[in-house]
């Protein structure tokens, strides 16, 4: 049996055990997979830990992706442009430092919903972690515009210059953006976390399809999003499991089937 996991501070939340043990269930793999609480100051030990105790790979959640990027010892380019790492396969004395998270976005956007991000203008709402993982994936579907507008401008200026050989970006504060609408607009900001939505002009909703890397609950983006006639309104919870279905490829080579999944966690 080949032993995978998740570590993180808080990790008692994970949903990545249910969703990694249904995956093993549909391809066929006995596989044990653990959710780790590591302390705060010392992921570098309990992952080395774990590893000598025979795993095969882990995922990584807050806080600990900045050092899971340091801990890895070759990183593919979604980790070295995302500057953080989510996923780790342990190849011999190998450490292969993968993030798994824009493909995951990408993955639930275009495959389950069958929405063409081609030649489409894309608001990308925050600068933080989640934006640096998602904005690769999201250039190589070739979006006519990728605007990324953030409460701190300094950092959405930063990100838009860090990305712009992989399409056309621009960065702005929040207040910039304009009352007309996008095709898309993807909040990843952490404001439905503390129940907030940031104020920006309305009518950039208007017909917009509206995702929230948030799950588990109706955000107030979502609110928002209904109430300024967006065409469709999704959360998280599809990004999740396709991020962990990566993983699990990337660890096994299977894929699984991620709307089966999916279906039983909403229900
Ligand atoms: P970070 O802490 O790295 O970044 C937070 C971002 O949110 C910053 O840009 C910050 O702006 C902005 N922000 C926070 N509060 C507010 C507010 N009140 N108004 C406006 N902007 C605000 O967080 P992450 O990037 O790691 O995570 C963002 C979200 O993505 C979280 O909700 C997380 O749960 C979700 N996520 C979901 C995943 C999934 O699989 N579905 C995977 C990964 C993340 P500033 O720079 O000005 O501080």
């Amino acid at each position: 049996m080949n032993r995978y996991g998740v570590f993180g501070n808080p990790i008692e939340h994970s949903l990545s055990p249910v969703i990694h043990t249904l995956f093993a269930k549909q391809t066929g793999l006995d596989i044990q997979y653990d959710k780790v609480l590591a302390p705060i100051n010392d992921f570098a030990h309990s992952a080395k830990s774990f590893i000598d105790q025979g795993a095969k790979g882990f995922n990584i959640t807050v806080p600990f992706k900045i050092e899971a990027f340091n801990l890895a010892t070759q990183l593919t380019l979604n980790a070295q442009t995302a500057g953080a790492v989510n996923t780790i396969k342990v190849n011999g004395s190998e450490l292969i430092g993968e993030n798994t998270d824009g493909t995951g976005l990408v993955n639930d956007l275009t495959k389950n919903l069958g929405i063409d991000l081609d030649n489409k203008t894309i608001l990308v709402l925050g600068a933080g972690g989640a934006t640096r993982g998602i904005l690769l994936p999201l250039l190589k579907q070739a979006p006519k515009r990728l605007m990324i507008a953030n409460r701190t401008t300094s950092k959405a200026e930063q990100l838009a210059l860090d990305f712009s050989s992989y399409g056309k970006t621009c960065g702005f504060g929040l207040e910039k953006i304009k009352d007309t609408p996008v095709d898309v607009i993807i909040n990843a900001t952490s404001a439905s976390l503390d129940g907030q939505m940031p104020t920006i002009a309305n009518g950039v909703a208007n017909d917009a399809i509206c995702y929230d890397l948030m799950y588990g609950t109706q955000t107030p983006f979502m609110d928002w999003a209904n109430a300024n006639n967006a065409k469709m309104v999704v959360d998280g919870l599809g990004m999740l499991v396709e991020q962990a279905a990566a993983a699990f490829e990337f660890w096994t080579g299977k894929q699984p089937n991620t709307q089966e999944v999916i279906r039983s966690l909403r229900s």
